[in-house]
């Protein structure tokens, strides 16, 4: 709602509606790969796709560049689509690039039949060794001038599966001395004795992403096809393909680049965060430590939280690298709002109010969230021992220490004001037990002279009688470096933080006995918390999702 001005994307679209581009003839498409969980990075391009669509009223499709059957699989077209649809998107179209096979080995085929394309039939250090280099001219390999029936009996062939992987390939020939490497007769297609998710044996042979995008974007006459920077040297050869096929009744696909999003602290490869899952350095896609869609909702982020984070980085072409707090600040924005308060101790130590009846119990009214009116009010049970956290108590404190000491008051928050008496220690010197009285008549809310006094501070607590015990999985960084993959001669696994899982024993008040997987809470004072899928009837499991303030601002 805020006004915002056009990002260049945007102002490129206009520019065309402005020349009159029928804005019914706009579409776009976002172009994932079933090689893996879709990422942060991934939001970026969705939100950018799908933003347009809805800002144009235009379709988007959801298309699977499925071209390479050695690394897909339909586990992660289940997986794109969930992440998707829950990060609030809609797809047009349902879409595949291997539903186009059949069209792309037609093209192929006249393409050789004008002379456009050749089987190479060489080793590939051969054709590398060809190929020269960005200051140095390439030369044209032995098979360059087969003749067309050559080349026409060698690719039906590859196709029906009479030749053995890596004997031959098809090429574009274009110019082998072209300043551009990609245009030096790059491969359109291989030879590939593989079971696809979809085609399954039909074919032998598979199209290069290069061949396959643009043609792909053509035949769903997508209008403008967006990708990130490191395409830009593609567009030359997305362009000749296109040449290839055009006809000037049908709408032209053009290819726009923006700035990836990268941030720090992580990795955003698919081959990286596989290697994590296969390796078992997390657990599996959806550790709440990956960077994926997946793993951030079952730590706890928001698909809000996640749209508001790409709108707010906007859409530029020049690559930057984002901070990491910046996309948690956009979290903690979203569940302040949303997010019911409870208390819970997760280091607690046991305290006693000497002065409260042992058989008394109470029920105490407390507000689920001062963010939300609508979020009503709930009953904590309050007993004469309770837990607290160990942190919130010193024997002998420091004048600014706006805790629990010997002597000193603070206020339990939603009861009572408490004061610290005394102390049991055990052998070793440790505190085993905090002393404390309670004043009657301070309860909280009873509007009483004693309620208003002010004390040091506000601490939270459980009734040990009533609370529950949950496990609470706490967070750190995955990788203990800004750019774990950006070192030459280091490995990225080598920067893996060896401390970004701790699991603790935690006690919860008693309204969370029935959470279910994925509710979220803001535990009072340490940070907001996600029930996680692995909690059962008997055992409540909580992420950490995030700490109440940037704990790294210092
Ligand atoms: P990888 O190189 O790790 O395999 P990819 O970019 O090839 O990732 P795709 O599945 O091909 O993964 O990506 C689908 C779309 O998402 C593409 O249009 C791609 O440009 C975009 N995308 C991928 N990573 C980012 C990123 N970090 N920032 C913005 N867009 C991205
Ligand atoms: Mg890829
Ligand atoms: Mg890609």
């Amino acid at each position: 709602t805020e006004e915002k001005s056009l990002h260049f994307i945007e102002q490129i679209i206009e520019d065309s509606l402005s020349n009159g581009f029928p804005q019914d003839k706009l579409r776009f498409r976002f172009p994932p790969e079933p090689n893996g969980y879709l990422h942060i990075g991934h939001a970026k391009s969705i939100c950018l796709n799908f933003g347009l669509g809805l800002k144009y009223n235009a379709p988007v499709n959801l298309r699977f560049d499925d071209t390479n059957p050695a690394k897909e699989e339909q586990e992660y077209v289940d997986a794109i689509k969930e992440d998707l649809k829950w990060l609030g998107f809609n797809w047009t179209e349902e879409l595949y690039s291997s539903d186009y096979f059949q069209q792309l080995y037609e093209w192929a085929l006249a393409m050789i039949k004008n002379g456009k394309a050749y089987i190479d039939s060489q080793s590939s250090e051969d054709m590398a060794i060809q190929k020269g280099t960005p200051t140095q001219p390439g030369v044209d390999g032995p098979y360059r001038n087969r003749s067309i029936e050559e080349n026409l009996t060698l690719f039906e062939g590859m196709k029906k599966g009479d030749f053995p992987e890596g004997s031959h390939v098809l090429r574009a020939k274009i110019d082998m001395a072209s300043k551009n490497m990609l245009m030096r007769d790059p491969l359109m297609y291989r030879i590939l004795h593989r079971h696809h998710h979809r085609t399954g044996n039909d074919w032998n042979i598979y199209p290069m992403y290069d061949y396959a995008h643009g043609e792909s974007d053509y035949i769903e006459q997508i209008s403008h096809s967006i990708c990130t920077l490191e395409f830009v040297m593609h567009r030359e050869l997305y362009n000749w393909f296109l040449d290839q096929i055009y006809d000037d009744s049908k709408v032209r696909p053009h290819q726009y680049e923006f700035a990836r999003l990268n941030l720090n602290y992580t990795v955003m490869s698919k081959r990286k965060l596989l290697q994590l899952v296969q390796e078992n350095i997390v657990n599996g896609w959806d550790d709440p430590r990956m960077p994926t869609i997946s793993g951030l909702r079952r730590r706890g982020y928001t698909a809000n939280s996640i749209r508001k984070f790409c709108d707010i980085i906007g859409v530029a072409k020049r690559e930057n690298i984002i901070d990491f707090s910046l996309l948690e600040f956009c979290l903690r924005e979203d569940l302040n709002k949303k997010a019911p308060r409870v208390m819970a101790v997760l280091d607690p130590i046991k305290m006693v109010i000497t002065n409260y009846p042992e058989d008394k119990e109470e029920w105490l009214e407390a507000e689920n969230n001062q963010e939300d009116e609508s979020a009503g009010f709930r009953k904590v049970p309050f007993s004469r021992e309770l837990y607290i956290e160990r942190e919130d108590f010193l024997e002998e404190a420091p004048a600014k220490f706006f805790r629990l000491s010997l002597g000193r008051e603070v206020r339990l928050k939603n009861a009572y004001i408490i004061k610290g008496e005394s102390v049991v220690k055990d052998a070793a010197g440790t505190i085993t037990e905090i002393h404390v009285t309670y004043d009657e008549d301070s309860r909280s809310g009873s509007g009483s002279e004693a309620s208003q006094r002010k004390v040091a501070g506000t601490l939270h607590w459980v009734s040990i009688q009533h609370a529950l015990e949950a496990e609470v999985r706490l967070y750190d960084r995955l990788f203990i470096d800004e750019a774990p993959d950006s070192h030459k001669e280091k490995n990225f696994l080598e920067f893996m933080n060896p401390s970004s899982l701790q699991i603790v024993k935690g006690f919860v008040e008693p309204s969370l006995a029935t959470v279910q997987s994925d509710e979220k809470f803001q535990f009072q004072r340490l940070g907001y918390f996600n029930v996680d899928k692995d909690t059962t009837e008997d055992k409540i499991v909580f992420n950490k999702t995030v700490g109440l303030k940037d704990a790294w601002e210092e």
